[in-house]
C-alpha cells in the first residue's frame, strides 16, 4: 500500500527552473525572501546557484540586478505555479510599473519538465532566456547539460553560441 502511494506521489512530481532577479531594495535578502517563499508555496528547492550581478537588459538607465536560478521539485500544474510565483512577487511587495522596468523582484519560469507551453498566460521553456546571458551563466552552473526542449541545444552550448554582451560576474559579498 505505501509503495502504491509512493509511487502515485513521485509520478505526480515535476521539475521547474526558476529564475529570480531583484534591482531594488535589499536585493540579497528579497533573493532569499523569494527561495523560502518557494520552499513553503511551491515545492522543495533540489538545487540553488550562486548569486550572479548583472546589468539591466532591455531597458537601461537603472541598477544592476542580482539573479539566481533554483532547480524546483513541484506537485503544481504550469498554471498553477505561475499563480504562485505572482503570487509570491506581490507577497514580497511587486509593483508592476513598466515591462522591463526596476523591480524587487522578479520571478520566471524557465523550463517546467521538457514541456513547451504556449498559452495566453505562459510561454514555457521562457522565450529569452536562450538570448540572455543572465540566466544561462548560472543556469549552466547548476544545468549545463539539460536540453532545451525546443533549440534541441545543452545550456552549455546556449551559453557559447548566445551573444549577449551585457555584464555578468558572479556577486561576492
Ligand atoms: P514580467 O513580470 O514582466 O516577467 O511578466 C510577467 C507576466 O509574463 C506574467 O503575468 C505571465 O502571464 C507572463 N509570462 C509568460 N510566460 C512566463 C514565464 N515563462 N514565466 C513567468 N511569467 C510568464
Amino acid at each position: 500500500m505505501h509503495g502504491t502511494l509512493y509511487l502515485i506521489l513521485y509520478l505526480d512530481m515535476n521539475i521547474c527552473y526558476l529564475q529570480l532577479g531583484s534591482n531594488l531594495g535589499d536585493r540579497k535578502s528579497m533573493l532569499m525572501k523569494a527561495l523560502s517563499l518557494i520552499e513553503n508555496m511551491v515545492g522543495d528547492v533540489v538545487v540553488a546557484s550562486g548569486i550572479y550581478e548583472s546589468s539591466a537588459w532591455g531597458v537601461k538607465d537603472q541598477s544592476d540586478f542580482l539573479n539566481q536560478v533554483l532547480k524546483v521539485q513541484t506537485t503544481l500544474s504550469p498554471h498553477d505555479l505561475l499563480e504562485k510565483i505572482l503570487n509570491i512577487e506581490s507577497i514580497i511587495g511587486r509593483k508592476r510599473i513598466k515591462k522591463w522596468g526596476e523591480r524587487l523582484i522578479d520571478i520566471d519560469i524557465l523550463f517546467y519538465n521538457n514541456n513547451v507551453i504556449h498559452s495566453q498566460r505562459l510561454v514555457v521553456p521562457h522565450p529569452y532566456l536562450h538570448k540572455r546571458r543572465f540566466v544561462l551563466l548560472p543556469l549552466d552552473e547548476i544545468a549545463s547539460d539539460y536540453l532545451h526542449p525546443q533549440c534541441h541545444k545543452k545550456i552549455s552550448r546556449l551559453l557559447m553560441e548566445c551573444d549577449d554582451m551585457e555584464k555578468v560576474g558572479k556577486y561576492v559579498l
